[in-house]
């Protein structure tokens, strides 16, 4: 493991472009209406990258007037599904364009070593392709009075999406919100993170590229109570789909339902990662360790809490351990480094705060934890072992910790595996079909993965959770289902 203050790279900051850096409304930038901005820093160096306007509720209001324009009879609502689906073609191709790019404004922006916009892409063509076989049906009923009646159900927009995303993966996550709302036909107000708002920043460029008319795709950054706050009030906003923390979740949650309107909400998680004694263990221990150090844990799905058969605990402690010492923490653009540093000091303290935690409830830290260097947030990959009460076992941490927990027998596994507020992912491992189709079934999360799995999240299937982790699915034909909505229509002929 690292133990120096990681090497930045200075030069490969500077050649990093910069998007546009005012509010996009109406298919134009313009600054926002207070003329505020606000600060947003690099940070694995601390220093400031851009000045970005500071959307506020007046932001909003003119944002959602030109989305409700284009959804309620604007020129978007009278184009066809093959023409909305051409737009989010040319999206994803610009996007593809500009790949390299992207890269390396999101790796300044979040502070983690390159992600690639390749999931956004991905789900913006899969949606695309949705855009022109959204269909209604007919239904066979019964004549009136004699004569023949004909009804049929129309599927429609909802109209205009209000769409709110954090800063762990902010390109990603916008265009899972952006891409099935304008396929189904509805015009966007999208929030980006103001921890790290750049790449929806570029992203709203490239909409305007690809030709989409003014007001269909607006992007207002801002604060959380700002105009995130706003956005959620709106009476002109008909649906809320929120990524973010289930603290911030449920109070949207709560006010959006209270104004009847439609919401999504995927929210954070303390997933488990269940090891039985018949798996192949050696195989799968750099993958539980990857599940929780990745993106410095920083991760809605990460499976942070190990929950290991009793047989196989040294084994896997030993394996796991030896897996995050070997973890390069530095620099996002050193091409060697695996992961970079946490978003911000106030988050860094919220982590190392779990960790004081921790040992104060007796868990015992068995590698890792350490900050490095003085500038940026970097922490090296800790693993506690602990007990399943423990705060660091139940509350979602979002930094590079993992919790390993020893079980005695299916059952128990099971229990620990759902005993928390969350239910967003999951991983067992076992070399029994039985064992992992039973575990399947009774988990409560929106994901179990066996022995890995494909690579998921893929556009094609759903992505969401259950209890503290959100309502409703993102992706798949889940994602149109929410922005849309069904009308009956019913003639007596
Ligand atoms: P956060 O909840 O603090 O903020 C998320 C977004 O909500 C930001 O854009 C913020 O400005 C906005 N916001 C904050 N307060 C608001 C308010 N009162 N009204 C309206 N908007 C408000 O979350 P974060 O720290 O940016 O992101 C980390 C969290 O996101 C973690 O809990 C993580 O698990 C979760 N997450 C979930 C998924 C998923 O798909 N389930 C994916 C990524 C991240």
């Amino acid at each position: 493991m690292t133990t120096v203050a990681p090497t930045i790279d200075t030069d490969a900051r500077a050649s990093v472009v910069l998007p546009p850096t005012d509010l996009l409304i109406d298919g134009e930038w313009r600054p926002a209406r207070s003329g505020e901005r606000f600060a947003v820093i690099d940070p694995a160096t601390e220093r400031e990258t851009a000045q970005v306007a500071r959307g506020r509720a007046e932001d909003i209001a003119d944002a959602v007037a030109a989305a409700r324009r284009e959804v309620d009879g604007g020129r978007w609502s009278k184009l066809s599904g093959l023409e909305r689906g051409r737009l989010l073609f040319a999206l994803a191709d610009l996007l593809q364009r500009d790949f390299q790019a992207i890269t390396r404004l999101e790796a300044l922006d979040i502070g983690q070593p390159f992600k690639t916009p390749t999931p956004a892409i991905a789900a913006i063509r899969y949606f695309a392709g949705w855009a022109d076989k959204i269909d209604g049906r007919q239904v066979s009923l019964p004549d009136v009075g004699g004569r023949p009646t004909h009804t049929y159900v129309r599927r429609e927009p909802v109209g205009v999406v209000g769409a709110i995303t954090p800063w762990n993966a902010p390109l990603m996550t916008a265009a899972w919100k952006i891409a099935p709302a304008l396929a189904a036909g509805c015009t966007v107000v999208l929030k980006p993170p103001e921890d790290a708002p750049l790449s929806t920043l570029h992203l709203g460029a490239l909409a305007l590229e690809a030709g989409f008319p003014p007001g269909v795709v607006n992007v207002v950054p801002g604060f959380g109570q700002e105009a995130g706050a706003a956005l959620v009030e709106s009476p002109g906003v008909d649906k809320i789909t929120f990524t973010g923390s289930s603290q911030v979740g449920r109070n949207i949650g709560a006010k959006a339902s209270g104004l009847l309107k439609y919401v999504t909400l995927e929210l954070g998680g303390k997933s488990p990662q269940i090891v039985f004694a018949d798996a192949d263990v050696d195989r799968f221990i750099p993958m539980m360790a990857r599940q929780f150090y990745q993106g410095s844990g920083q991760v809605c799905a990460a499976g942070t809490r190990l929950l290991v058969e009793r047989s196989v605990v040294d084994q896997v402690v030993e394996g796991v351990a030896a897996e995050l010492r070997k973890v390069r923490v530095g620099d996002p653009f050193d091409a060697n480094t695996h992961i970079g540093s946490l978003i911000s000091r106030k988050h860094f303290d919220r982590v190392t705060g779990y960790l004081d935690t921790g040992r104060a409830e007796g868990a015992e830290l068995v590698t890792g934890g350490e900050r490095l260097g003085e500038r940026g947030f970097f922490l090296e990959p800790a693993l506690f072992t602990g007990g399943i009460d423990m705060t660091v076992a139940q509350e979602e941490i979002f930094g590079p910790v993992g919790v390993l927990v020893p079980f005695d027998g299916y059952d128990q596994a099971i229990r620990m595996a759902n005993a928390t507020d969350y239910g967003l992912a999951s991983v067992v491992y076992t070399g029994s079909m039985s064992t992992a189709h039973r575990a399947a079934t009774q988990i409560r999360a929106g994901m179990v993965r066996i022995n890995g799995g494909a690579g998921i999240p893929a556009p094609s299937v759903p992505f969401g959770g259950t209890k503290g982790s959100g309502l409703g699915r993102e992706l798949s034909f889940a994602g149109i289902e929410a922005c849309t909505v069904e009308k009956t229509v019913s003639f007596e002929l």
